[in-house]
């Protein structure tokens, strides 16, 4: 299993009176198989942190590592495709594509990446996350609750090594968002996957093995 390293992490917007550090020098090991939560104040650099450690936004100075591979000397097409093979994706909003079915949405990252579904796999999650019934719906058909089980099913169809999830609870009941995180725990126990997830929700950061704690782009060492 894959671990995740960040060594120096800076990330620094604009110039000069303008300039936000929104990461200022961020070291970190993610544990692989367990759940870690990133918790902060609104504008400590949660987002930035995940974005860079999954390879979707370049850090302006400092390295993220899939074990030895330092994913931003890689070059465009490479870091895609570990994205793709290694990474799962949840935000809030659920990013479903309108114009296809539930079942294509679900699958597309892996036929994206030129391969075939596992279908007793991908029938297996859906049949855990209950949406067997909405498969040929298309996600405006569905409730918020269930376009967010369809976007989980998406970024795992692909068997990532760690699912990068960013607020995904945010806009749904808390009913809906105890089933999800039952999902995403039961994924870090029957998947073996690590979970790194952005929690405004204390409850569930409590669920977390580890609790990382952003403050003003650094790791707040007090909570840590
Ligand atoms: P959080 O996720 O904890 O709310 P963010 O990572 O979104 O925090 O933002 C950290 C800081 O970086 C904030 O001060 C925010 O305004 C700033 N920031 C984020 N993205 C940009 C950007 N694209 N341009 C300029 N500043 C940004």
């Amino acid at each position: 299993m894959k671990i995740l390293k960040v060594k120096d992490l800076k990330k620094i917007y604009g110039k000069y009176e303008n300039e936000v550090r929104a990461l200022d020098g961020i070291d970190l090991e993610i544990e692989p198989h367990k759940f870690t939560a990133i918790v902060g104040a609104s504008g400590s650099g949660k987002s930035t942190l995940l974005h860079c450690v999954a390879g979707l936004d370049k850090p302006t100075l400092g390295n993220v590592y899939l074990d030895d591979v330092d994913l931003y000397t890689l070059n465009d097409n490479k870091l895609s495709e570990i994205r793709r093979q290694e990474f799962g994706f949840i935000f809030q909003s659920y990013n479903l594509i309108p114009v296809i079915n539930v079942y294509d949405n679900i699958v597309l990252p892996v036929l994206l990446d030129g391969r075939k579904e596992d279908k007793e796999y991908v029938m297996g999650l859906i049949n855990k996350l209950g949406i067997e019934k909405q498969i040929k719906k298309y996600p405006n058909e569905l409730s918020g609750g269930q376009q967010q089980r369809v976007a989980i099913a998406r970024a795992l169809a692909n068997r990532p090594s760690v699912i990068f999830a960013d607020e995904p609870t945010g806009n749904l009941d808390s009913k809906t968002t105890n089933e999800v995180m039952n999902m995403l725990e039961w994924c870090v126990k029957e998947y073996r996957q690590t979970l790194v997830m952005i929690t405004h929700n204390d409850n569930i950061a409590k669920t977390a093995d580890r609790i990382i704690t952003i403050k003003d782009g650094k790791i707040d060492e007090k909570n840590y």
